[in-house]
This record gives C-alpha cells, structure tokens and sequence, in this order.
C-alpha cells in the first residue's frame, strides 16, 4: 500500500462518515477516527493518546470524545475516551468494540468494522451522554490520517 490513504477506499470512507454523523445523532459525545500504518512506539494506547491531543480532540464541551485509533501495519488499534466519559464509564468500557473491530480489521474489512462499532458506540455513549437538541458538531467526522 502506497498510501494510507489507500487502507479505505472512497466509498468506504463516505460509509464510514456517514456512520460518525449517525452515531453523533444519537449522543453529545464526539466520534474521531485516525488511521495510519505504523504505531510509534510500542503502546498503542500511548500513541492513541499522543493523535488524541495533536488533534485536539479534547476541544469538547462535555470532554466526551472518543478517538478510534488503527494502525493497520502494526496490526494494532485503541479505542480511548476523553475525561468526561472516563469518569463515568468501567476501564473496561470498549473492550466490545475493540475485540469487534479486531475480527473485522483481521478478516479485511475494516470499513465494516468501524461502522458496526460506531454504532455500538453511539448507543453505549447515548446512555450517558444523551443527544442534545441544540447539539454541535464540535469535532470534524472526517477520518484523519497519519503517515
Ligand atoms: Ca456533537
Ligand atoms: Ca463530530
């Protein structure tokens, strides 16, 4: 792969947005997805931390974002949330989401991975971060990407 830019294709990507957007409808909390190819570094919850604050993903109102972090070559993903949620949820929290997404990125989907825990995520987050009628989209649903 040239590019990790690649790792998804268009159409996917549009999927995989619309999947934010959709997710973003049900809760106040805000969803980011960062693809790169190699995680630096050996934890990727470290790393995930590091893309977390680089793009400013703490920029919320209610600190209730929630970064997805793969790393396709490094065979490695993350999933963290910002403070807010991190006080009211268990450690264990996306252990779910992260084992779903697993199987998916190891079966070569990683698009339909991404947007069936996207769901999962935006009905678990609903519960505690409920959508709001004056809501704002306080972070972009594009996918960022690393190198
Ligand atoms: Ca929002
Ligand atoms: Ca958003």
């Amino acid at each position: 792969m040239k590019d990790v830019r690649d790792f998804i294709s268009k159409e996917d990507e549009a999927r995989v947005v619309e999947a934010i957007t959709k997710a973003e409808s049900e809760t106040s909390g805000e969803i980011r997805v960062h693809i790169e190819a190699k995680c630096a570094g050996k934890d990727p919850m470290k790393r995930a931390i590091d893309i977390f604050n680089d793009i400013k993903m703490y920029e919320t109102r209610e600190r209730n974002g929630v970064l997805i972090y793969i790393a396709y070559e490094s065979r490695v993903l993350a999933i963290i949330g910002d403070k807010g949620i991190n006080e009211v949820v268990e450690p264990d929290f996306w252990d779910s989401e992260k084992e779903t997404l697993k199987l998916y990125l190891q079966g070569g989907k990683p698009a339909d991975g991404l947007c069936e825990i996207l769901d999962m995520i935006g009905k678990k987050l609903s519960k505690f971060f409920p959508h709001q009628s004056d809501d704002v989209d306080e972070l972009s649903n594009e996918i960022s990407y690393g190198k």
